[in-house]
């Protein structure tokens, strides 16, 4: 019996610490994101996302609000370190920016678990493992930017502005390891990020059936609007699937229709109705 009482209180403590860290979640970081919702943006830094972030000019008028106030909390509650480089307030407006241009349809503030931005000024060289069958051997990685579990994004400065201004090109270092740090929310990066429970079972099918498909598509020799790292693993393939949503929407649209759309009922913006793309890019 007493077994039973013991293991009751243990649930009912680790209960209470679960509602208690859910409630200063809300408390503080959806507190400070609604009250950011009525402040004004500062003008210098809608000038610099203007002349910075072109996703800035093509993001509808609507979604403005959700965007500034989620720019402003993520600049306010990060912390940003920068090695060999200076962050300044700039840097980490552009850092916020690309994280919350993918949550802009949500009316919330995300990446809640998100506490670390490790800055450099350009790619970094990483020597790696590489273990084939009972092979061992190593391999210099250039590393653009890096998503880690616990919360901490590790991004190129250089990378990141190439990224942001080429708005067209499928490739956004920034969006990439943002939309890991999406996936990695419910603490397993497999690709499949928190969703509303109607959304699960659509979900695993349409990413299963995508997957093969470019699998098939690089195998025979064709090409895709997704690029071929999107086949390493479920989880590069959803970070590689956002890239293209808010890069090339017309053409993911256009080729992978059930992906676009699953992806537009999770982020639930439609990038292929803002302006400045061709479907023959
Ligand atoms: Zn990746």
């Amino acid at each position: 019996m007493e077994f039973y009482i013991v293991l009751f209180m243990l649930f009912t403590f680790i209960l209470a610490l679960y509602l208690f860290y859910h409630l200063y979640l809300y408390l503080v970081t959806d507190g400070r994101y609604h009250l950011y919702k009525y402040r004004p943006f500062p003008q210098r830094y809608r000038d610099y996302l203007e002349r910075w972030f072109p996703f800035y000019n093509l993001l509808p008028r609507e979604l403005k609000r959700n965007f500034h106030a989620c720019v402003l909390t993520f600049m306010e509650e990060k912390e940003f370190i920068g090695v060999g480089i200076e962050v300044d307030d700039y840097k980490k407006l552009l850092i916020a920016a690309n994280a919350c241009l993918l949550t802009a349809g949500r009316d919330r503030c995300e990446y809640k678990h998100v506490h670390t931005i490790i800055l450099y000024p350009e790619a970094v060289v990483k020597r790696e493992q590489i273990v084939t069958g009972y092979v061992v051997s190593e391999e210099n990685r250039v590393l653009l930017g890096e998503a880690w579990q616990g919360g901490a994004v590790v991004l190129s400065w250089r990378d990141l502005i190439l990224g942001d201004l080429n708005p067209r090109d499928g490739r956004n270092v920034g969006f990439h390891e943002f939309a890991h740090q999406l996936d990695m929310e419910d603490g397993f990066p497999d690709g499949t990020p928190e969703l509303p429970w109607r959304l699960y079972p659509l979900w695993s099918q349409v990413m299963e059936r995508e997957y093969k498909k470019i699998e098939r598509l690089y195998r025979e020799g064709k090409r895709s609007v997704l690029d071929r790292y999107g086949i390493t693993s479920p989880a590069e393939f959803f970070a590689v699937a956002t890239e293209a949503f808010f890069e090339k929407p017309r053409r993911l649209k256009e080729e992978e229709p059930e992906l676009y759309t699953l992806l537009e009922l999770y982020y639930r913006v439609d990038p292929a109705q803002w302006e400045g793309e061709t479907t023959s890019s």
